[in-house]
């Protein structure tokens, strides 16, 4: 595993055109130092650069940023290789688009305050999703000649074609529900499923694992958070989602399909993550399935 960072470097458009010369020249002479030159594009006012955490490079950037107004530390991300993703018995699975979009009556007909069409049961305090009432229904074209996609609300939608490959390979801890076609509901074959992970993983090991935003509603008592992602490098503020920890009899638990106790986000859009075991990795890297990433979760003793 390596750890990237990701800088930008920008003059103000603001500053007078002596002001924005003296920043130009200062970021390309920075550039030069680490060998980055070409990423010097005077026609914008700003490049991004990314360079690997503890290299000279990235020394010279923090310092800069720290010292001087020539940019900032946006993200740090951790990058696994191969081999860490390929034995990691449980991984965190996070999707990369979400083409689908919310329930039609919730998106069109009220469906989030509670409407008679919502989807689900609504706490009255802080809107979070309690109980689904029915099928979601949607413009199931939008999932073009995608596996699987994320709706606004976060819910896991399912082609046939993986819910076939998932079911073929008896991967457990799941159970799917058909997702209709708002404009011909309950009418053949659903055109597509959502994912309902049944089985729940035991409280995440923490410390080591960390949160930060933690909400609580006292209506419903539902309590989200974030994984800790808010750090700072002496003056800098910057963004690093930290890893996730469990203890290592969580092995003896865990299923193909997993969810975290916890729920993540702002309270009325919260949900559970998605852990999955390395069966279910391969099988959608064998099958050429898009739209995912995974990282590998941390066991402790
Ligand atoms: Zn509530």
């Amino acid at each position: 595993m390596k750890k990237v960072a990701h800088f930008g470097l920008r003059w103000s458009l603001g500053a007078s055109p002596e002001e924005q010369e003296k920043a130009k020249a200062r970021i390309k002479a920075l550039l030069r130092e680490i060998g980055l030159e070409r990423k010097f594009n005077p026609n914008r006012s700003w490049c991004s650069i990314e360079v690997e955490v503890g290299s000279r490079a990235f020394d010279v950037l923090i310092q800069a940023c720290g010292e001087e107004d020539v940019g900032h530390l946006g993200l740090i991300e951790r990058r696994y290789t191969s081999h860490e993703l390929e034995s990691a018995p449980l991984l965190h699975w996070r999707f990369t688009n979400q083409a689908i979009e919310d329930d039609y009556y919730d998106l069109h007909e009220d469906g989030y305050q509670g409407g008679e069409q919502a989807s689900h049961k609504r706490c009255p305090a802080c809107r979070a999703e309690l109980e689904q009432v029915r099928d979601l229904m949607v413009k199931a074209s939008k999932m073009g000649k995608r596996d699987l996609s994320l709706t606004y609300s976060f819910e896991v939608i399912f082609t046939p074609r993986l819910v076939g490959l998932l079911e073929e390979a008896k991967m457990t801890g799941f159970t799917v529900r058909p997702v209709w076609s708002y404009r011909k509901p309950y009418q053949g074959e659903p055109p597509l499923f959502q994912l309902v992970v049944t089985n729940v993983l035991p409280p995440m090991a923490s410390p080591p694992t960390e949160f930060e935003n933690l909400q609580h509603c006292k209506v419903c008592g539902r309590t989200s958070q974030y994984i800790k992602h808010t750090h700072w490098w002496g003056r800098i503020q910057y963004r690093e989602e930290t890893p996730i920890y469990y203890p290592r009899q969580v092995l003896e638990e865990a299923q193909d399909f997993n969810r975290t106790a916890e729920y993540f986000g702002d309270l009325a859009v919260a949900t559970p993550y998605v852990v999955i075991s390395q069966r279910v990795y391969r099988l959608l890297r064998e099958h050429r399935v898009k739209g995912w990433t995974a990282e590998p979760i941390y066991l402790v003793e």
